[in-house]
């Protein structure tokens, strides 16, 4: 079906969205899903992604920056949007012509905001972000309700909503708790003085599937949603079996078939040597289109239902596997990097861990030169 491509990714439309309807079902009524679709979509095509998740239900965007906002906008008005990133001062106008929610990490964010919307005749809808211990955005918590209370206060703007950000959901209970609990406190405090954002959130795809609901209003998933639970060594609080489905597969094709002698190297640097006589794929994909160089002779790609070793190097375009185990093996093979063959499957999570990553640098990194190929849904 896809045999005119030389490497692509495939998209499965109705996977995305039973991973979508199965976070709907955990959460409940009365909590918000917003969906993080920044860095096209985690790989998966921001456009296409983003309609098909209008139609299937989720509340919220959240994004990087100000482009990707202007993507989404451009598919379908109205969504609300939060951007995740800091806005930088020169974007700030855009932002509010075009209703982007800001994360305000500051006073002089917030007054930046608040002008412009004046400016502007508007009124802009924000979060504000506090720092448990991320390290990254957000408000210092130590003297994050006095802030908060003033930029309540100011004309032009109004918080919609509060947040942290967990730093190490998936591995760490007891410092991911620490960081709940100093959040918890300042809302309270908060709620005290009168100051009630509607929407309360900190949990990304790990803090939903570990912690529990608590105050929390609205939760923030991203890798989930792409149906890969994020690698840790926390068990999540309920059965997964069955629930979340991959929904990006990668493939490429088998260019050429060699067989080689005992003795003879394979690749740049010379880094695999045949102990014996072996036949070899040289595949079409190679680090240039996302499969990482840092793989080399560690994974493994699935031809015939069956897994095949990556030997020597992967290189720019092109990666060798020994093939010396199957039956005949021909140019236009197919050759799953990502995805299921048969009975056999290969998870990103496998590919991250063997290229000593995590599964959203492997996702983001598939390069343009892929073609997303969706299937089963109408996308953009
Ligand atoms: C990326 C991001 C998320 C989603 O993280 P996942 O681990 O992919 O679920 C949630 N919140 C913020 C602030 C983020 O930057």
């Amino acid at each position: 079906m896809n045999q005119r491509y030389r490497c692509w990714a495939e998209i499965d439309l109705p996977a995305l969205r039973e991973n979508l309807l199965w976070i709907r079902h955990r959460v409940g009524p009365g909590v918000k899903i917003l969906t993080v679709v920044k860095a096209d979509a985690y790989g998966h095509g921001l456009k296409q992604i983003a309609a098909f998740l209008m139609q299937s239900g989720t509340d919220v965007f959240g994004v990087a920056n100000l482009a990707e906002a202007q993507a989404i906008r451009s598919v379908g008005r109205g969504w609300p949007i939060l951007m995740l990133g800091a806005c930088l001062p020169d974007e700030t106008e855009d932002a509010v012509r075009d209703a982007i929610m800001p994360t305000l990490s500051s006073e002089a964010e917030a007054r930046r905001f608040s002008e412009a919307a004046r400016r502007q005749k508007t009124t802009v809808e924000a979060h504000v972000k506090v720092d448990t211990g991320m390290g990254r955005l957000g408000m210092d918590r130590t003297n994050a309700v006095e802030l908060i209370t003033r930029i309540s206060r100011l004309k032009g703007l109004q918080i919609q909503g509060i947040f942290t950000h967990y730093a190490a959901a998936e591995g760490d209970a007891a410092f991911t708790r620490s960081q709940r609990h100093a959040f918890e406190q300042i809302v309270s405090k908060l709620q005290k003085r009168g100051v009630r954002p509607p929407l309360i959130h900190a949990s990304n795809s790990a803090g939903f599937l570990h912690e529990s609901p608590g105050i929390f209003n609205l939760v923030r998933p991203g890798l989930l949603v792409y149906g890969v639970i994020p690698p840790g060594k926390r068990r999540s609080r309920a059965p997964m079996d069955g629930a979340i489905h991959p929904v990006l597969s990668f493939t490429c094709r088998v260019g050429f078939v060699k067989a080689i002698p005992k003795g003879f190297s394979v690749g740049y640097g010379r880094t695999f040597v045949a102990r014996k006589p072996m036949t070899l794929a040289t595949l079409t994909a190679g680090y240039g289109d996302g499969y990482p160089r840092s793989a080399s002779n560690k994974a493994e790609v699935l031809i015939q239902g069956r897994r095949c070793p990556v030997v020597g190097t992967i290189t720019m375009d092109q990666t060798m596997v020994d093939v010396s185990a199957l039956k005949k093996v021909e140019p236009g093979d197919e050759a799953v990097l990502i995805g299921r063959q048969g009975e056999a499957a290969i998870h990103a999570e496998e590919l991250a861990s063997v290229a000593g990553t995590v599964p959203w640098e492997i996702f983001t990194g598939i390069s343009y030169r892929v073609p997303r190929v969706y299937r089963g849904g109408h996308a953009a």
